[in-house]
């Protein structure tokens, strides 16, 4: 019996149409998964922005103009809010988790241990008695957002292109006091429920991988292979964004950007089929791609 395939993945969150910076980590993405025989799922984490399917679909048809083909339906989060709830309540039964009633400020504001690791939760809420929840409820009068109990403070995952890279582990949350499942649940529960065992994406989110890969951990998920590329940057140096203009899709053309994606990887080819038959991740680019329209 041959083992199933694992799958890599692409999945864009639909804040705003994919500048170019987006649809090249897309294009690595599919040629990291398709190189390595891996199926290729999309899914759109819409779990914070419902109302916004028009640009949900605007960014799976730029992908799909692109080549970059994936396998079954796409995969939209607010479709199985069920299966959040689903590891929630497992990690709640295992005495996993905590409710925590701090704003960003109360937060910010904490003290702090002399050598606490910045950025991390200060543990506000961690040991609340019966009584200190009950305060803290009626101060805040919110519902709170639900932490994990953490035993650890870092976590170091493998990276094809960064090696083994340790980063921060707090008590991070897990469901925000709005009820929405919180990125660091929802990425971990979709890539396991999904078969996905490569990630790739921006090395903006190389930081999480710890925290994510921890949770897998917890919950008897293999770490999957990661991959975090370099991102894009506009002239300045700063990350490209929408409003630097002749980014998307829509304003520069299929043609140009494959040609402008292909000319940043170092490939002759324009077209993806192609650009596959040239992949090589040990030859990636390891520095931001800076740029520039035409
Ligand atoms: N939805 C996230 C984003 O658009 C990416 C999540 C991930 O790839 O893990 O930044």
């Amino acid at each position: 019996m041959t083992n199933s395939p694992g799958a890599g993945r692409f999945a864009p969150s639909p804040s705003a149409d994919l500048h170019i910076g987006n649809l090249r980590t897309a294009v690595l993405a599919w040629l990291f998964a398709r190189s390595t025989g891996r199926r290729f799922l999309m899914r759109v984490e819409d779990l914070d922005d419902r109302t916004h399917t028009d640009i949900a679909d605007r960014q799976l048809a730029d992908l799909a103009a692109l080549g970059v083909t994936w396998d079954g339906p796409a995969i939209w989060q607010s479709e199985h809010p069920e299966r959040y709830d689903a590891v929630v309540d497992t990690l709640d039964e295992r005495g996993l988790l905590f409710e925590c009633y701090c704003t960003r400020r109360d937060i910010a504001q904490a003290p702090r241990a002399p050598h606490a690791p910045e950025g991390a939760y200060p543990g506000t809420c961690r040991n609340l008695d019966n009584a200190d929840r009950e305060r803290r409820r009626r101060e805040t009068g919110r519902p709170p957002a639900l932490r994990l109990r953490t035993d650890t403070t870092e976590y170091t995952v493998h990276d094809v292109l960064h090696g083994d890279y340790t980063g921060l582990v707090d008590d991070f949350v897990v469901r925000r006091g709005d009820g929405v499942p919180a990125y660091n649940l929802a990425v971990v529960v979709d890539d396991a429920a999904t078969g996905v065992d490569q990630v790739v994406r921006g090395d903006d989110l190389l930081s999480s991988s710890p925290r994510q890969a921890y949770l897998a951990r917890l919950l008897g998920h293999p770490e999957p292979v990661y991959a975090h590329v370099p991102l894009v940057l506009n002239g300045d140096g700063a990350r490209l964004a929408k409003r630097d203009g002749a980014v998307t899709l829509a304003e520069i053309g299929v043609a140009q950007a494959l040609r402008q994606i292909a000319d940043s990887l170092g490939y002759e080819a324009h077209a993806v089929g192609g650009m596959l038959d040239e992949f090589d991740p040990r030859r990636l680019p390891r520095v931001p791609w800076v740029y520039r329209p035409g």
